[in-house]
């Protein structure tokens, strides 16, 4: 559908993110599991929960504005986490996994953050105040998550990932590590 004005593009941003939701609501049980790090495990299950609340807020606010919340495929999200689905598909080492699952992971959170940051300009200058406010919250915890996920990084991860690989390369494959599962060397 064509979008000829500020309100139309505002709708069609609106089902674009309930079908990127929907898309992160599935995907996210398998970051669940392929995650090694416990800190980062509960990280995604947290923002299980948070993603189920976003779902909810769009279908108020579209269901106030009497559209339906479905008709659009968010191909940029499937994009994106398709390319989550890779990595864990390559199968790296899981300090590696867990570093390079935490940038999939960003790239989702900023994907979100652009859509949820226009929309509530949009709301805003559209008189939808208390749709702002919802969408609002929601931006909030996208950036939240985004933050979390930097400093887990930082913390440690990345770190970790950096010496899984460094061992690695000596031992010209894979090796166990304190989080690991795979054991088997190449
Ligand atoms: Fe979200």
């Amino acid at each position: 559908m064509a979008s000829n004005t500020l309100a139309e593009l505002y709708v069609e941003e609106l089902k674009d993110l309930y079908s990127a939701e929907k898309q992160i609501l599935k995907a996210l049980p398998k970051l669940v599991k392929a995650a090694n790090h416990d800190e980062l495990k509960q990280a995604f299950e947290i923002h299980l929960r948070q993603t189920e609340a976003h779902v909810d807020r769009l279908e108020r606010v579209l269901n106030e504005l009497g559209e339906s919340p479905k008709g659009r495929k968010c191909r940029g999200m499937e994009g994106v986490l398709e390319e989550g689905a890779e990595l864990i598909g390559e199968d790296p080492d899981p300090s590696v996994l867990d570093a390079g699952l935490i940038a999939k992971a960003q790239h989702v959170e900023h994907y979100e953050m652009a859509g949820y940051g226009s929309a509530c300009a949009w709301a805003r200058l559209l008189g939808y105040n208390d749709q702002a406010a919802l969408l609002g919250q929601t931006l909030d915890e996208e950036k939240n998550t985004d933050a979390l996920l930097t400093d887990l990084a930082n913390q440690s991860i990345n770190a970790d990932a950096e010496v899984a690989m460094s061992s690695g390369s000596d031992m010209g494959g894979r090796r166990r590590t304190s989080h690991g599962r795979h054991a088997e060397l190449r």
